[in-house]
């Protein structure tokens, strides 16, 4: 389409002129990229694969219709808050929601960042956004490697001085490992001082939950949400849980009215109703067989071309080869075979792995397929 007449661009800036108002990581930084590419089979953010069933949509929309549109919502969704909390078994004012959790992890690392006191310590490998928001903000990273094995082990943790934070996800992305529940706790427990910050965006498809660590810890933050195991991404609600004290911080920061209608009314629907809760249950359970269904199938395969697949505890798997050019000739392959899944191989400790998100089981076969015939 030819651009309109009247369009006007406004003029250039360069990075010097941006820098006067602006810290240097920011403008040298990359922003978030997402593969916009259009394939038969889309295997690489890690979505659900099961869209919501047209009546749970209509049942949404005529939950939408019966508010005013024209008023704001409520600031904070205080109610809708309080019941993630209950439902995670704890009292009101432990809850925060907000558009995803994506923007949470943000704001989490920037509030408690402020304070010029300890480290900044991130998961590495881990979710991209967290070194990226670090350079946005002008924080410093201190990195927790995982081991050869592509796991936690806490003895590479650099040393947590006093005001230090800890990022990490569990399940990681986009490895799959699982710092467990016993050792989250015995850092927390030694570590006073030191506030932990655990993204448990695929908590469903994996472990026992860290919730019951809050009733001890003050200084653990839980971030989750309906994105990944909900099936949700499209209604754009993430929450963060922990100490009262620290969630007003997080509120005091976090602006009114980011919760729309939509989100608040699809929200609720998966917290309460009953239909709903039913068949998130059971998309749940499939992604789990299917994942555990396509980890063997991959073995088989990897034994045979010589990639590994580490074990996972989420909806994907890290495919690893031993140098990067054989990973791009699969991932060419894989993409022209109409499967498009993540090369995650320019992150860092990354080099020679894609990840592939579980799909429905056609999806599944027809990855496995591609992969066989790479
Ligand atoms: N945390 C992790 C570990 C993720 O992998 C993702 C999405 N890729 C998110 C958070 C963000 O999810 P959302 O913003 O959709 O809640």
């Amino acid at each position: 389409m030819s651009q309109e007449p009247n369009l006007f661009t406004p003029p250039h800036a360069s990075n010097e002129w941006l820098e006067q108002f602006l810290i240097p990581s920011l403008v040298a930084a990359s922003p978030y990229k997402i593969d916009t590419t259009t394939t038969p089979v889309k295997l690489d953010q890690n979505e659900n694969p099961w869209d919501w069933p047209e009546n749970l949509k209509d049942k949404i929309v005529t939950g939408l219709r019966r508010l005013p549109w024209n008023r704001y919502p409520s600031a904070y969704s205080d109610d809708l808050a309080d019941l993630v909390g209950i439902q995670a078994g704890l009292t009101n004012g432990c809850v925060l929601l907000g558009p995803g959790s994506n923007y949470l992890v943000a704001l989490v690392m920037s509030t408690f960042s402020r304070q010029n006191k300890g480290k900044m310590v991130v998961a590495r490998p881990s979710f991209a956004l967290y070194e990226s928001h670090c350079a946005y903000d002008g924080i410093q990273v201190h990195p927790w490697n995982l081991d050869v094995n592509m796991q936690y082990d806490t003895s590479l943790l650099p040393e947590l001085t006093e005001g230090s934070m800890v990022v990490f996800a569990s399940p990681n992305n986009p490895v799959g490992n699982v710092l467990p529940y016993k050792t989250l706790e015995a850092l927390a427990t030694r570590h006073p001082d030191v506030l932990f910050v655990a993204d448990e965006a695929y908590l469903e498809y994996s472990k026992e939950p860290y919730t019951p660590l809050l009733k001890d810890h003050a200084n653990i933050l839980l971030i989750r949400t309906f994105s990944k195991t909900l099936g949700a991404a499209g209604i754009r609600m993430g929450c963060v849980l922990g100490a009262p004290k620290l969630i007003e911080q997080l509120r005091k920061i976090r602006l009114p009215y980011m919760v729309n209608l939509f989100g608040l009314v699809a929200a609720r629907m998966v917290l309460e109703d009953i239909e709903t809760q039913k068949h998130f249950k059971g998309i749940v359970a499939k992604g789990i067989a299917e994942r555990d269904r396509v980890f063997v199938a991959l073995q088989a395969i990897a034994l045979k071309k010589g990639f590994q697949v580490i074990p996972s505890e989420a909806n994907f798997l890290l495919l690893k080869w031993p140098n990067q050019s054989d990973c791009d000739k699969a991932y060419r392959h894989i993409l022209e075979q109409g499967i498009l899944i993540r090369d995650v191989s320019k992150g860092p400790g990354l080099a020679g792995c894609l990840r592939v998100t579980i799909g429905t089981t056609e999806q599944n076969n027809l990855f496995l397929a591609a992969t066989q015939s790479s």
